[in-house]
Formats: structure tokens, C-alpha cells, sequence
């Protein structure tokens, strides 16, 4: 394939940086090397807070429509650069061409310019007292925020934190994930284009413990951290943490369900579970991993569904027919294949894929697996209880109501669920008692970035988006002004 190899550097203090202890980057279509990154030691994770420390003296007081112009620059360079940026996140996940190119560029950069507008007019509030004082509150940034993000959305999920951490006036250091360096890099070649002031955005690669994540989540300099990745990941990060006392804001994981009743209409609801359950491979928190349907529809459902599934067509990512893409590196598929092994070495049934599709070369050596299917496993089976992130969905009836609650809830996780049904009055009361931070009704992954996004019980801590973020990036400063 004619591209280039890519080798990722650090960005630190405004300058690209070469680092040592390089690791191959895989193109997980193909299991090929198409670039190597740096691992950033102790001495790195140093400079690149050092810098943003420093760099937070003159951004963190600067006017907030300064910042805007910068930002926007920084957003429109994202969307004037968008097919690269969609070939290269596709590089880096193996997700198909396709799905970059339709809406999921545009959001990154409107993930920098949302906040960049809306920091300009968010910038604190005045209560007058009956005694004629005045208080007033000051929104002021924090200081030097750690971003750590994960592999399977790394440019929405990189921007849709570093917005609002730079346009309420914070600075930053960013660990991409170790899988996925690539994206992060190019934003930071933007970043710099787009003029911003050296220190702003700084980039470091490397690993999770005893190296770059685990360097910047101790360090005394960093004041808060904005995290996404698994919850075991997040309990690791939070007693880090804990010494400095740093803020912390934590998306994890998630194990949605995907509740069909009866009533929905079903050419729909196919193909929203379709796509819930299969956009990004299934590696997405999102996913609606579980399909719960009502029993008097099982039958059919299960086989429109199925019929849908087994049309999705894995393959050479960049070919716009491909609609499933590769999980992202052989370790993972491993992972995964371990739960499908589960299911045929105990109850239920693999009723679609199961297996790696045979693909011609060189594809046949990427990590490929066809859309699964799973009947015959109920709530205390580990396919139905644990995030597997993979294109695999579990398919359990329910009678009631009731039922298909106590399921939907019954797991440690609570991000996300979808409820398909055309009973207004029963999408209200289920949405009401869904224990998630999201609940779509008849729809799936849309969000409007005001509102509030995060998980429940082990899903997560905290809320970003819209005033959300505004609440985790900046102090609330209280001013009481006399008037004697
Ligand atoms: P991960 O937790 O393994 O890694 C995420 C990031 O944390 C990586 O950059 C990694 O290097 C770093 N890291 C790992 N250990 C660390 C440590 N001890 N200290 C500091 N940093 C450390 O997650 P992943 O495998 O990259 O991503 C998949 C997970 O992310 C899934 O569980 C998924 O549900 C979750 N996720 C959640 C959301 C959400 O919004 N809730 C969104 C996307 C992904």
C-alpha cells in the first residue's frame, strides 16, 4: 500500500522531539509496522509539565475570545486536513474509511470549537444581595491538566477533552494511547500550525503503568486529570492520584443495553441495534453489547437481526464497502475470541460469526473477526456481565417491563442504553429507571455537546460536556463586593 511510515514524535514546549525507546505502531487491518513512537521516560513527562506549567502563566490569564482565535484556527485546520485526518484514525484503529469520512471528522472539530465559543461566554456569574453587596463568581482555569484517552475513538475522545481544557484556560500534556500514537501527533502538528503558543499542548507517548500515563498521574505539577479508558484502569489512576489530591473526571467502561420491545417498529430497531452493536467493530463504550427483546417478537427479531448482521462486510478498511473494520491489535482479539471460547465451552449458542473471515492478503493477516451473535446466555454468564469490545452481541428475551430492567441494570457498569419501542408513556418510565448516564429512545449516538456525558456506577466519575466541563476545568472563584 503506498503510505508513508510515520514516525511520532513527542511535542514538547511548542518543538517536535525525536525520543528514545521507540515501539512499532500496527496497522491492525494488516498487522504491518506503519510507524514507530516514542515511550516518554521520567525526564520527558518532566519537561512536557514543566512547560505547560510554565505556558499557564500567560495562557490561563489570557482574554478568552484571545484563546477563541487560536482555537478556531486550530478547528478549521482540523476540517480543511480532514481527509488525512480520517485515513490516518483509520491507520491507527482499523475502523472502515467510510465512517471517518461521514460526520466523525466534523465532530473533532467541533469538539474545539464548541468550547472555544462557549468559554467566551461562560466566564462566571453576579448576584446582587438584598444588602446592596455584591457577589460574584470568577471562573478561572485550574492549571496543568493530564489527559489520558484510550485507543478505539482516539481523535474524538483527544479533542472533545482538550477543547474545553484549553479554551477555559488550562494547559495541557496528552497521552495518547500506546496502540494508537499516530492521530495525536498529527493534531499536534496543527496545534502548532494554527499558532499556538508553545507550552499550550503538549504531546508524550508511551505506556500506562511505570511509564508516561503513570509518570503524569503523580506528578505534583499536574493538577487535574481527565481520563478515558477501562474501569480497572481508572481504580489504578485514582490512587495515583490520591497523594496530590488532583481533580479527576473519569469515563470507563461500559456494557450497554439495548432493550427491543415489542411494540418498536422493527425495520428500526434492526437497524439501530445493528449499529449499535457493530459501529467501531464493538469497540465502543457505547455499544449496545446486550440485546434485550421482548419474547413475543424474539423469534423474528433474532432473525432480522441476524440477517442484518451477517451483512456487514469486514475487509480492506479504505475500500468504502467495508462497513466492518479490524480490532486493533492481536492481544485484543485474543481477548476476545477467550469469551466466544466461554460461551462454546458452557451455555449458549454462537448463532452468527464466531469466527476470523477469510479475507485475501493482505488482510488475511489483520485482526479480522466476523459480527457474533450469542443466544442462550442469561445475566450471570460472563459474555452478558463483562465489556468484551469486541463485534460480539449477547441476545436475551424478557417478558415484562420489570424484567427487562432488573436486567438492563443488573451489572457493575452504566454508561449508556438504548430503548426502541413506540409507547412514549413506557420510553419515559424505562428511560427514568435505566441506571445510565445516556439513554437514547428510538435512536442511538447522537449527543449535543451542551449536554452532559458520563457514566454511572462503575462507568465513570463526574460529567463533561457543555457547563460540565465548565465545572471540571475551572475553579469557581466567589468575589463579595462591598458597597460601603
Ligand atoms: P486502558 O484503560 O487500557 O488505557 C487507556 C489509557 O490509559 C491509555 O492511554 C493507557 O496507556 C493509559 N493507562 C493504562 N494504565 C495506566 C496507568 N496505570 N496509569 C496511567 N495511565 C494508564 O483502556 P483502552 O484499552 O485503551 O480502552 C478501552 C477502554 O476504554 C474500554 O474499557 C472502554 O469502555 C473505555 N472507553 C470508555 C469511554 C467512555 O466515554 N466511557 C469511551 C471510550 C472508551
Amino acid at each position: 500500500m503506498d503510505r508513508p511510515f510515520f514516525r511520532v514524535q513527542h511535542y514538547i514546549d511548542g518543538r517536535f522531539v525525536e525520543g528514545k525507546n521507540h515501539f512499532d505502531v500496527l496497522y491492525p487491518a494488516t498487522n504491518e509496522a506503519i510507524g514507530t513512537a516514542p515511550e516518554a521516560d521520567q525526564d520527558t513527562v518532566d519537561a512536557a509539565v514543566e512547560a505547560a506549567a510554565r505556558a499557564f502563566r500567560t495562557w490561563g490569564r489570557a482574554p478568552a475570545a484571545e484563546r477563541r482565535r487560536v482555537l478556531k484556527r486550530f478547528a478549521d485546520l482540523i476540517r480543511e486536513n480532514k481527509e488525512e485526518l480520517a485515513r490516518v484514525e483509520t491507520l491507527d484503529v482499523g475502523r472502515p474509511l467510510r465512517d471517518n469520512l461521514h460526520g466523525y471528522i466534523d465532530r473533532v472539530a467541533n469538539n474545539i470549537e464548541f468550547f472555544a465559543d462557549f468559554a467566551v461566554t461562560h466566564a462566571g456569574e453576579a448576584y446582587p444581595m438584598d444588602n446592596g453587596y455584591v457577589n460574584y463568581v470568577l471562573r478561572q482555569p485550574v492549571g496543568v491538566a493530564a489527559l489520558i484517552t484510550p485507543w478505539n475513538v482516539p481523535l474524538m475522545l483527544e479533542t472533545w477533552k482538550l477543547g474545553p481544557a484549553l479554551a477555559f484556560g488550562n494547559t495541557v500534556v496528552l497521552k495518547p494511547a500506546e496502540w494508537t500514537p499516530i492521530g495525536a501527533w498529527k493534531l499536534a502538528q496543527l496545534a502548532h500550525e494554527a499558532g499556538l503558543p508553545p507550552g499550550v499542548f503538549n504531546v508524550v507517548h508511551g505506556f500506562g503503568p511505570d511509564s508516561a500515563g503513570e509518570f503524569l498521574t503523580r506528578h505534583p505539577l499536574v493538577k487535574l486529570i481527565s481520563f478515558t479508558g477501562e474501569t480497572t484502569t481508572g481504580k489504578a489512576i485514582m490512587a495515583a492520584a490520591a497523594p496530590t489530591l488532583k481533580r479527576l473526571s473519569f469515563e470507563l467502561g461500559g456494557k450497554g443495553p439495548n432493550i427491543v420491545f415489542a411494540d418498536a417498529d422493527l425495520d428500526r430497531a434492526v437497524e439501530i441495534s445493528v449499529r449499535a452493536a457493530f459501529f467501531n467493530q464493538g469497540e465502543f463504550c457505547l455499544a449496545g453489547s446486550r440485546l434485550l427483546v421482548q419474547r413475543a417478537i424474539y423469534d423474528t427479531f433474532l432473525e432480522r437481526f441476524v440477517e442484518a448482521a451477517a451483512r456487514l462486510r469486514p475487509g480492506d478498511p479504505m475500500d468504502p464497502e467495508t462497513t466492518l473494520g479490524a480490532l486493533i491489535h492481536p492481544e485484543h482479539l485474543q481477548r476476545v475470541q477467550g469469551y466466544l471460547d466461554l460461551v462454546r465451552d458452557g451455555n449458549g449458542e454462537i448463532v452468527l460469526g464466531g469466527q476470523r473471515p477469510d479475507l485475501p492478503a493482505p488482510f488475511d493477516r489483520g485482526n479480522f473477526l466476523q459480527a457474533t451473535v450469542i443466544t442462550g446466555v442469561g445475566p450471570e454468564d460472563r459474555v452478558c456481565r463483562e465489556e468484551i469490545f469486541g463485534p460480539v452481541v449477547t441476545v436475551t428475551p424478557f417478558d415484562t417491563e420489570e424484567e427487562a430492567l432488573e436486567i438492563a441494570n443488573g451489572v457493575i457498569y452504566g454508561l449508556s442504553a438504548v430503548v426502541l419501542t413506540r409507547d412514549v408513556g413506557r420510553a419515559v418510565r424505562v428511560a427514568e429507571r435505566l441506571e445510565a448516564g445516556t439513554v437514547w429512545i428510538n435512536d442511538f449516538f447522537v449527543r449535543d455537546l451542551r449536554v452532559p456525558f458520563g457514566g454511572m456506577k462503575q462507568s465513570g466519575i463526574g460529567r463533561e460536556g457543555g457547563h460540565h466541563s465548565l465545572e471540571f476545568f475551572t475553579e469557581a472563584k466567589t468575589v463579595c463586593l462591598s458597597n460601603r
